[in-house]
């Protein structure tokens, strides 16, 4: 049997005839995904085929690992605690309308155990047509303004292919505290016009929901006016990072589009487009100095960008070799209102330089094996 270098077996180009159109364009039905990459200007589909485990790099076998440990907790029983109340644009397309409940419902079988008693969870899907609808919402049309570019750019057609997060907030509404997660998109959007990366989106905010609910006594006494403040408890590489380990884990259909997801999403976020430091994680070092440089989101302007495709990397290390259990501690410390680097003390044993170390080669490898927008 002839052994081909790993890299090689990675990334197997498909049907050359079949052309794609922009970077994180998918093809295929899901679980068996094919996405674009745009490599010295040449647009081109790939996907990962089904591996064996031994036939796995390191870098896959840890990432097999933390999408194991995640898929694990997901719930096969009905919901305990979880009471989920839909508000659904009547102009969102069914098929995402179908894509979007289909996510909550699977992220929900994994959010349950992080209650302990039956709460609301408000969950809103809304489109560019639903502008009324958001500022004339008691909680939402406070920060409805944030939206004001997003409207004039849908309005005009254009970012179709953009879902953002419309609300992720553990806040009382109707006199007691409840979830509010929601999604925000163009009344033209599909799930043609969409890549990759979005497809973690409803889950991704949905976590911020369990995250805010470990911090809501907290958030009401607020947090000291400096750059450290709020991220000395929650640096952005885990509250940005871990939610996408965690909705990419939960949103994958399988190990193979999981494996897909990364390096779309790595691909994007490095190459021509990207900021400089992300295109500069070349040694355990660098990736050391880096992790340090975005502790703060304020610290400098790329921080908190640069947050969602090392932390999650961090995360996902971590889940991998401390396992999913251990995770949760750091969720439910938040409670403790400690900084985070004693929380991490707490649950895992390890003061912020030892993460920083130990997590540091597999984030090297992801962006070693990054396929880079160029
Ligand atoms: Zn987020």
């Amino acid at each position: 049997m002839v052994i081909l270098a790993a890299s090689l077996l990675a990334i197997n180009p498909v049907n050359a005839a079949q052309t794609c159109k922009f970077v994180g364009e998918t093809k295929g039905v899901d679980g068996k995904q094919s996405a674009c990459v745009r490599v010295n200007g040449n647009y081109q589909l790939i996907n990962y085929p089904k591996k064996k485990v031994n036939q796995l790099s390191n870098y896959e076998k840890t990432k097999l690992k933390a999408y194991q440990e995640i898929r694990n907790a997901i719930s096969k029983k009905p919901l305990q605690n979880i009471q989920l109340r839909y508000f659904i644009s009547e102009n969102l397309s069914s098929e995402l309308k179908k894509e979007f409940i289909q996510k909550t419902e699977i992220a929900s079988q994994l959010y349950d155990q992080f209650f302990t008693q039956p709460e609301i969870v408000n969950v809103y899907f809304q489109t560019s047509k639903d502008q009324a609808f958001i500022r004339n919402h008691p909680i939402m049309g406070k920060d409805a303004s944030f939206f004001d570019q997003w409207f004039k750019e849908w309005n005009s057609g254009k970012s179709t292919g953009d879902l953002i997060g419309l609300i992720a907030k553990y806040t009382e509404f109707d006199g007691k505290a409840q979830g509010h997660t929601g999604v925000l998109l163009s009344a033209k959007s599909s799930k043609a016009t969409f890549g990759m990366y979005t497809q973690q989106v409803v889950a991704h905010e949905y976590f911020h929901v369990i995250q805010d609910r470990y911090k809501y006594q907290r958030d009401k006494e607020g947090y000291e006016i400096s750059p450290t403040g709020f991220d000395l408890y929650y640096p952005p590489m885990f509250r940005e990072g871990s939610a996408n380990t965690i909705a990419t884990a939960v949103s994958m259909k399988s190990f193979e589009d999981y494996l897909l997801f990364y390096q779309i999403f790595i691909s994007q976020n490095t190459g021509t487009w990207s900021p400089k430091i992300l295109n500069e994680q070349t040694s355990t070092k660098k990736v050391i100095d880096t992790l340090k440089q975005i502790e703060y989101s304020k610290r400098f302007p790329d921080a908190h960008w640069a947050a969602y495709p090392i932390g999650s990397l961090v995360f996902e290390w971590f889940i991998a070799e401390y396992g999913f259990e251990t995770y949760k501690k750091l969720i439910f410390n938040q409670e403790k209102e400690i900084p985070f680097e004693e929380n991490l003390k707490q649950a895992a044993g390890i003061n912020l330089d030892q993460l920083y170390a130990k997590a540091a080669p597999h984030v090297l490898a992801g962006f070693k094996g990054s396929k880079r927008t160029t």
